[in-house]
């Protein structure tokens, strides 16, 4: 299917609609049945009609529609927001008595998802650096029945090699769920690598604004269906049809955006290396990257979060650099059109806490700005940090 076709035409039935150009948003709690033959028809196929909203939606469903065009899966599922997704994923897949096995440092609410609410419920979690395909195959056990990915992982970029650990699950009848989120839909297709549900947060890439939560699950009509019966419809982690509508909307400049994205971070990478304040860029689209050659085989092209760590030798340092950037934002998320930052360093305490990460450690998200615009702020951001008194 052909990606114009998917992001305009697909799922968007003008003549029900007026004839409007852009769809319609269909914001109703509930469908109404003109007989009781009509409404026993609809109670028995709930995964197909139209009948209350925190099931079907037919603004939800036009979202839905096109991601499992993007995605390359028989079906996709909307959720209200990347962790509700996230959530209903793995919980579709596990029981007392199981394990899953789950790569290191992921998002940090899969992270307590895994290490706080699933041992609650009598669920067993080994985390392994998943750099390593071997971590997993070692970690997987009689009673693994979920191999949790993503790749590229959070703030440190991390790859799995997602053919050869899904080709491994596959073999011992162990489902694989991937967090998409950080590669967008368009640079990476687990579905046709064997991953069994892709999982996005669509506030990010897919909104493309940052002014929408939702979140998506992928995968074949029978997981999702028994997804939609079970997790979605009891948990109730729904999206809003306005909600779906932006995200419409927002998927209609998913290419140009990522386009553009993916250039500016080039630039803005290699302006970044030649820096003797940057001690290290992590990005695996680098050559000397180890993980580099994974990259090109499985993605279709860069994104636009990377990570670096500052030359700098204390706190102060590190805070005079991010306070003095003036076009950059300091906030979580990403994938709207103001380039981020997210420091480390905000998240070491007078209390003592500190993360696993050094705060020199600052991860970026470029976004729709022009690079030299970008390179500029990070310039005059190096000397205000270069004549601090030591
Ligand atoms: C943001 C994010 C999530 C969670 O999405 P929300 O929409 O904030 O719930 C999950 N995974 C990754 C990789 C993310 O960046």
């Amino acid at each position: 299917m052909e990606l114009s076709y998917i992001l305009n035409e697909l799922a968007e039935d003008r003549t029900a609609y007026f004839n409007a150009v852009a769809p319609p948003i269909m914001q109703t709690s509930n469908f109404a049945s003109r007989t009781v033959a009509e409404m026993r028809h609809k109670l028995q196929n709930e995964t197909e009609s139209d009948f209350y909203t925190r099931g079907n939606n037919p603004t939800v469903r036009m979202l839905e529609q096109k991601i499992a065009a993007l995605e390359g899966t028989e079906e996709a599922i909307a959720f209200g927001s990347g962790m509700g997704a996230v959530s209903a994923a793995v919980l579709s897949q596990v029981k007392a008595g199981d394990h899953v096995v789950c790569v290191k440092r992921p998002y940090t609410g899969a992270n307590k998802l895994m290490r706080h609410l699933l041992p609650r419920f009598g669920v067993e979690v080994t985390m392994v650096d998943g750099r390593e395909i071997q971590n997993f195959f070692q970690a997987a056990k009689e009673n693994t029945t979920l191999f949790y990915l993503e790749s590229p992982s959070s703030f440190t970029f991390e790859l799995q090699d997602i053919e050869a650990i899904t080709a491994f699950a596959r073999e011992r009848g162990i489902s694989t769920v991937i967090d998409n989120s950080f590669a967008s839909p368009l640079f990476q297709s687990p579905a046709a690598m064997g991953v069994d549900l892709v999982v996005h947060s669509a506030t990010k890439y897919i909104s493309g604004h940052g002014d929408v939560l939702g979140g998506i699950v992928c995968g074949s009509r029978e997981r999702i269906n028994r997804i939609f019966l079970s997790e979605y419809m009891t948990l109730g982690a729904v999206l809003s049809p306005h909600d779906a509508w932006l995200l419409v909307r927002g998927l209609r400049t998913l290419p140009i955006r990522m386009e553009r994205v993916a250039q500016t971070t080039r630039q803005v990478v290699a302006f970044l290396q030649q820096r003797k304040e940057v001690a290290e860029v992590i990005w695996p689209f680098l050559p000397n990257h180890p993980q580099y050659q994974l990259a090109r085989k499985q993605m279709r092209n860069n994104t636009g979060q990377f990570s670096i760590r500052l030359q700098a030798d204390t706190l102060e340092q590190v805070e005079t650099f991010c306070d003095s950037l003036q076009h950059f934002t300091m906030a979580a998320s990403w994938g709207g059109y103001e380039s981020l930052i997210f420091p480390v360093a905000a998240s070491y305490t007078s209390g003592g806490f500190k993360p696993s990460l050094p705060f020199t450690f600052i991860r970026f998200y470029i976004g729709l700005e022009d690079a030299e615009y970008l390179m500029r702020d990070l310039e005059q951001a190096f000397q205000k940090m270069n004549q601090q008194p030591f």
